[in-house]
């Protein structure tokens, strides 16, 4: 099979790139690398089956050979990102969806958009399942992202109405593992870099909101499994166990042995208050559901950032982005 990852260069993207290239698909990686970084892909670049391109999917885009499956993952998707990428978040989530269905299509290919937890916003539905619609502010800050993310997948499902795109739709919850960048601003990564530095573990609000972590391992084989499946959406890929913020912050604290003390910041605005996936459809669709669990995936995620921190040559591990200066 012939793929095409936007996004490749991400942290969801470039593991996703590995294991299509581990089952023997030839791929095609684009990224602009706006909140990414070539140091995701760098061991994958003397693959055979391996074709990494420079591009910013808002511009269109065409590969000369053929493509089977068009996986469009490429967006700002941590919340300080699209925060200071507003505009860019908004062109990637309708042009940048709209050119990676154009390819889809000259391809006739399957088109798998990766959605998101967010196209629920803050919910009055809990656990979320599939059917519900939603409880998202237009107008706030995160609504550069959730309403990109829902525009596209408006768009993917005109595009399967109208013009019998073969489209999937995967909602993906917070998924967390290697690769995160440290200062990415989400609370996985920040809370691991911190417990390692042996800094304050910073819970925004009383930490009493929750989040459901899914492995990054486990959220790959959901999103190959949707690629391969002919299955329409939109299904939840995420793990069903829920935390509060302060048990996470107590787990990483936990499991990395760490002397942090915790040390309470104002709640960002919109900040959901719950969240937690329905996955009956990605069990029953798909055959999917997660088997790592947080205390396993934990382990192996501070054991990969301790190890990054060591590396000599991880500058980019260490970078602190200017915009988290201000
Ligand atoms: N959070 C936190 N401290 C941090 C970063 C995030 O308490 O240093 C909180 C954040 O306010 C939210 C939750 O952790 O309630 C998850 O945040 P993240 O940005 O990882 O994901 P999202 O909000 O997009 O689900």
């Amino acid at each position: 099979m012939h793929a095409v990852v936007t996004g490749g260069g991400g942290f969801l993207g470039a593991h996703l790139c590995e294991a299509l290239l581990r089952r023997g698909d030839t791929v095609w990686c684009l990224d602009n690398f706006s909140t990414s970084s070539p140091g995701n892909i760098a061991h994958l670049y003397s693959h055979p089956r391996f074709r990494p391109v420079r591009a910013d999917v808002t511009a269109p885009f065409d590969v000369p050979e053929p493509v089977h499956v068009v996986a469009h993952l490429a967006s700002p998707a941590s919340p300080p990102d699209y925060d200071r990428l507003p505009l860019q978040t908004l062109a990637v989530g309708s042009r940048g969806t709209e050119n990676a269905l154009r390819l889809a299509l000259r391809h006739g290919a399957r088109f798998l958009l990766a959605s998101t937890s967010e196209v629920y916003g803050d919910p009055a539905t809990h656990p979320q399942p599939e059917e519900y619609w939603g409880n998202v502010n237009p107008i706030g800050p995160r609504s550069v992202y959730d309403e990109a993310k829902r525009y596209a997948e408006a768009l993917a499902s005109a595009y399967r109405r109208s013009r019998a795109l073969n489209v999937g739709i995967v909602r993906i919850f917070n998924t967390y593992g290697p690769r995160m960048r440290p200062y990415d601003g989400r609370v996985v990564s920040t809370f691991i870099r911190q417990a390692l530095e042996g800094s304050p573990l910073t819970i925004y609000g009383d930490g009493s909101q929750t989040r459901s972590f899914c492995y990054v391992d486990d959220l790959i084989r959901g999103l190959t499994a949707m690629a391969d499946s002919g299955c329409a959406g939109p299904v939840n890929l995420g793990n069903p166990r829920e935390h509060t913020v302060r048990e996470l912050a107590e787990l990483v604290l936990e499991t990395a042995g760490s002397p942090s003390r915790i040390e309470y910041h104002p709640l960002p605005t919109d900040d959901p208050t719950h969240r937690q996936p329905v996955i009956t459809r990605a069990r029953e669709q798909l055959g999917w559901s997660p088997v790592i669990s947080i205390e396993e995936g934990l382990e192996r995620t501070i054991a990969w950032f301790a190890n990054q921190s060591r590396q000599p040559d991880s500058a980019s591990y260490r970078v602190r982005p200017a915009f988290l200066e201000a």
